[in-house]
């Protein structure tokens, strides 16, 4: 089997809606952007796609394809995922790609790869689970009030666990803290997600506080550039430290962050970060080998395949961004995320695909 044709799409997306904030300093939810759609076929008739969700891919993964990914892959072997995803940090050398990129071309060969076996992709990859509990992550609100009443939604709705993604005030953040941990009793996990917001001495000061609430773990309190300042950090905390979010060169990277004694808790895996499907197995790969959590990031249809894959995951990652919080397809009231059943992994639906993406949908069926 060869490939015969790559192609990319330019996808629009709309807003969200209602908007949403990060913490100061960052761009909230997302405007009306093109996102991107890459689809690789075969002589065979198969077909691998993967979606980047980020604004403005569209026109970044247009060019890559013109310019250097078609040339690459057609006549190569699509089942030849390991060399391919060399062949695309080769490429990284000289044009050092967005992160998001690394992935891409594998999580379409991973999407072949199970639509060709007519199994969804984390069968493929050795199924550990076939479901797993989900926790609330929020976006950034207005008030210390806003995200009690939105933690009590979110515990209607059978989420197990809650993370709040707050202003990036080190002393605001600390209080909301404290109340939340009130809010909710002694028994739910709780963790916090910095977004990197700190410096190392507003860190230390905020992950006491995080320790003295009882959180689960502290996320990406400061850039993921200083590997030393984490390591500074985790000697001067007694919360565990989940890192290695953002960082470039995947499991090369993480490796780094986990001998610096800074990965107290575990590390992250997410395809838009660790270089697809690929690069997130070689992670939790490595953090397994040093008795770590790989905890899946973000809410994507990849996110729930790795979730399934990943021994050494926790929850599943459910975004909320809205002060009423409403029932996810993809979360029971129960609180859980069940496999995808589909041959592959499907494009997220309601977007405007052209006509060759639409078997590629999710309940396309
Ligand atoms: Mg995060």
């Amino acid at each position: 089997m060869r490939i015969t044709h790559v192609e990319s799409y330019r996808i629009f997306s709309p807003a969200a809606n209602p908007p949403f904030s990060w913490r100061k300093g960052l761009l909230g939810g997302p405007p009306d952007a093109e996102v991107a759609v890459l689809r690789i076929g075969t002589d065979a008739g198969v077909e691998g796609v993967a979606m980047l969700p980020r604004p403005g891919a569209g026109v970044i993964v247009e060019d890559l394809v013109e310019r250097l990914l078609r040339d690459q892959l057609v006549g190569q072997d699509p089942l030849q995922r390991e060399l391919h995803w060399h062949r695309i940090w080769e490429l990284d050398r000289i044009e050092e790609l967005p992160l998001p990129v690394l992935g891409l071309v594998d999580i379409a060969l991973w999407d072949l790869a199970g639509r060709l076996a007519g199994q969804p992709v984390w069968q493929v990859l050795g199924g550990y689970r076939e479901k797993i509990g989900a926790y609330a992550s929020t976006a950034t609100f207005a008030s210390v009030e806003e995200y009690l009443d939105i933690a009590t939604q979110c515990l209607d709705l059978g989420y197990q666990a809650f993370k709040v993604h707050a202003w990036g005030d080190a002393r605001k953040d600390a209080e909301l803290a404290a109340r939340l941990r009130a809010h909710v009793g002694d028994d739910l996990p709780l963790m916090y997600d910095g977004s990197a917001g700190f410096d190392l001495p507003d860190s230390i000061y905020l992950g006491r506080a995080l320790a003295d609430a009882g959180f689960l773990w502290y996320e990406e309190p400061m850039r993921e550039f200083n590997v030393t300042a984490y390591g500074h950090l985790a000697r001067a905390v007694d919360i565990p430290l989940l890192v290695a979010e953002t960082s470039d060169g995947a499991h090369m990277n993480t490796a780094d962050f986990i001998a610096a004694g800074a990965a107290t808790f575990g590390v992250r895996v997410g395809t838009q970060m660790r270089g697809g499907i690929t690069g997130c197995m070689r992670t939790a790969h490595l953090a397994d080998a040093f008795r770590l959590r790989a905890e899946v990031h973000g809410p994507e249809i990849t996110s729930r395949h790795l979730c399934m894959a990943v021994p050494n995951t926790t929850y599943f990652e459910s975004l909320i961004t809205s002060t009423t919080v409403t029932k996810k397809p993809e979360v029971d009231l129960d609180g859980f995320v069940h496999a995808p059943a589909e041959p592959g992994i499907a494009l997220p639906a309601g977007l405007d695909y052209p006509p060759a993406l639409r078997p590629y949908v999710e309940d396309a069926a």
